[in-house]
């Protein structure tokens, strides 16, 4: 079988994704590849492809159990053998998995690092291994966000193995991870296959928090019993932003590390089987929710820096399809995060470090760029958009609009000379009164009335004053400080734009209802195209639901939302024609065709 032909018996995909055909030959070849690819790229298909189509072994190294029985499942799913050695499995699921791996009919084995360091199983491995996969391989570098010292030492126990070839996979981008992978690795001449780190299924926006609850509804409704992350900076605003949500009808529930126990692994094993539709959680809830059919991730606050968003918005669409990320950001976040950090550690190194990081996600956040182009830009690679845009960001899509850039300079140097004439120690409220000319008791009491930018923005409207405010002290201009008083004040930045040098980025102050949306390709665009039959896809769902209670399996374990859509379009009216659709393959048609069928031709 070739690997095209295993990809379509076994999942029922026609084509394969960027980079994965040459992961797979490279591998089936012999040669050592380093594979990097973003969320819902389709890593695993680089690997148990080969697993598929050769009657050797292979081996995949994993960090978490929760994720690797998953794996396990859907494998098993797809009609390859496949098993996992874990100290969580009961005696009789370790017999049996032992069992097939002595007499060669697994194909698939995922190990945690600790378990393939005991060795006791290496030698019957190593009589049918074909293919070593390490995955999460950035767990192996000090310099990756999730570093594991037992990936350490996967090395010393490859090298006491027969060769065969080794395949590392991660979506971390950056080049310094990589080169370190290849190294701990002692991989001397991998093929590095390093994809675009861009989703083009996920729409972002980053919008001014005006209205955090109405925007998250906003979202949520846009999204009807479909399963969504909301976070938040810190527990009380999670349990406030869940108790409100509650109150609005939405199903949600909080999760944050200083809950029981017993109640967060509910809420992560309710959302998990699609029971519960929105989480509200501190960034506790994350590591070990595989639920590849999350179509939102809201952030009620910004994120700590764009390696974060990347990460917490990526939950979003792991299984490719659309999805959606929005951040909903203030200014007084950065005085948030700021005093967070002091609590935590106030070492300057680290401070500093914490502050460029706060620079990159503030100008994510509030220059009204592409957030596509911005999101590659920071990790270094160039995104390649067509001139009409990304179709699927809030600048693209013409939701936010720009001031021009000479406009734009003019109304901040106009907004840093009100905070500058006033001293350097008034909020956003008080600056925003002074440049409307705003004359009331406070005005009066300071003398403010007299300054010369006293109403020199007569026409703004408060809001968008505050909004671009916010938008100076996110992109570096103005500082907030994060004592008592959230007061604002010129930064050296600030200082060197009234002079002329450097660049800002406004947006527009037209009210996005008033503008005209634009329609654009990319799927993504605005939510989830509706299914060609929305009533067939419910009963599906509720279908899928039911078999995976019954199996006790994740539903996305059963079938993606992808293959429920293809079900919608097609309408197949026989096994052999469920085979066939996108996300099926044969073993999935024969053991769920009939229930799926009889939905199909009910009236
Ligand atoms: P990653 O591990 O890179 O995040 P996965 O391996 O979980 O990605 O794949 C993400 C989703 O894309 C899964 O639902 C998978 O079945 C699907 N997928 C993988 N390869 C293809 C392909 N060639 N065509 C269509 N869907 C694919
Ligand atoms: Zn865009």
């Amino acid at each position: 079988m070739t690997p095209r032909e295993a990809l379509k018996k076994h999942w029922g995909y026609d084509a394969f994704h960027p980079l994965q055909e040459e992961a797979i030959t490279a591998a089936l070849s012999g040669r050592d590849c380093l594979v990097v690819l973003p969320t819902g790229g389709g890593k695993s298909v680089c690997f148990q492809v080969p697993a598929a189509c050769s009657d050797g072994l292979v081996v995949v190294i994993s960090p978490l159990i929760a994720l690797m029985d998953d794996q396990v499942a859907g494998a098993r799913e797809a009609g390859i053998s496949a098993g996992a050695m874990h100290q969580n499995l009961d005696a009789a699921q370790k017999r049996e998995v032992r069992q097939a791996l002595e007499d060669g009919s697994l194909r698939l084995l995922y190990l945690s690092p600790e378990r393939l360091v005991l060795g006791d199983l290496s030698v019957a491995i190593q009589k049918r291994l074909r293919l070593v996969a390490i995955d999460e391989a950035h767990c192996i570098s000090h310099w990756g966000h999730d570093f594991r010292p037992e990936y350490r030492q996967i090395a010393d126990i490859l090298a006491s193995w027969k060769r065969v070839p080794v395949m590392a996979l991660t979506a971390t981008a950056t080049p310094q991870v990589q080169d370190d992978i290849v190294a701990q690795l002692r991989l001397p001449d991998p093929l590095r296959l390093v994809g675009s780190i861009d989703r083009p299924n996920l729409t972002f926006r980053a919008l001014p928090r005006d209205q955090p609850l109405e925007q998250m509804l906003a979202v949520i409704q846009r999204h009807p019993g479909e399963g969504g992350i909301v976070y938040a900076q810190t527990r009380k605003a999670v349990e406030q932003f869940a108790d409100k949500l509650k109150a609005k009808g939405v199903d949600a529930r909080a999760y944050h590390a200083g809950l029981d126990a017993t109640l967060r692994s509910r809420t992560v094993a309710d959302f998990t089987a699609e029971r519960l539709q929105v989480v509200v959680a501190t960034v506790a809830f994350g590591m070990g929710i595989d639920r590849s059919n999350v179509r939102f991730v809201i952030h009620a606050a910004l994120p700590r820096s764009v390696e974060h968003y990347q990460q917490e918005s990526g939950r979003a669409g792991r299984d490719g399809e659309p999805a959606e990320c929005v951040l909903l950001w203030g200014g007084q976040d950065f005085a948030t995060w700021r005093f967070l950090a002091r609590q935590e550690n106030s070492d300057p190194v680290r401070m500093r470090g914490m502050e460029r990081q706060l620079a990159a996600i503030g100008r994510y956040a509030s220059a009204p760029i592409c957030r596509h182009t911005l999101l590659s830009d920071h990790f270094g690679q160039e995104l390649a958009v067509p001139a009409d845009g990304c179709g699927a960001c809030d600048v693209c899509l013409e939701e936010t609009a720009a001031l021009p850039v000479d406009e734009a300079l003019l109304t901040a140097k106009k907004l840093l000379s009100a905070v500058w004439r006033t001293g350097n120690r008034f909020g956003s409220g008080h600056v925003s009164k002074v440049l409307r000319g705003v004359d009331d008791e406070q005005i009066k009491r300071w003398g403010h009335g007299q300054l010369s930018v006293f109403g020199l923005m007569k026409d703004a409207h408060d809001t968008q004053l505050r909004r671009w405010i916010d938008q100076l002290i996110a992109q570096g201009h103005l500082v907030v400080d994060d004592g008592e008083y959230p007061t604002l004040a010129l930064s050296e930045a600030g200082y060197a734009l009234c002079k002329g040098a450097g660049e800002v980025r406004l947006d527009a102050p037209a009210p996005p209802r008033e503008r005209k949306r634009k329609t654009k390709r990319g799927a993504a665009a605005v939510a989830v195209a509706a299914p060609a039959d929305a009533s067939l896809f419910e009963r599906l769902r509720t279908l899928r639901k039911q078999l995976a209670e019954k199996a006790g399996l994740p539903p996305y374990v059963i079938a993606t939302d992808a293959g429920l859509r293809a079900v919608c379009e097609l309408k197949p009216k026989s096994v052999e024609a469920l085979a066939l659709c996108h996300g099926w393959g044969e073993k999935r048609a024969a053991r769920y065709g009939a229930q799926v069928i009889a939905l199909v031709v009910a009236p």
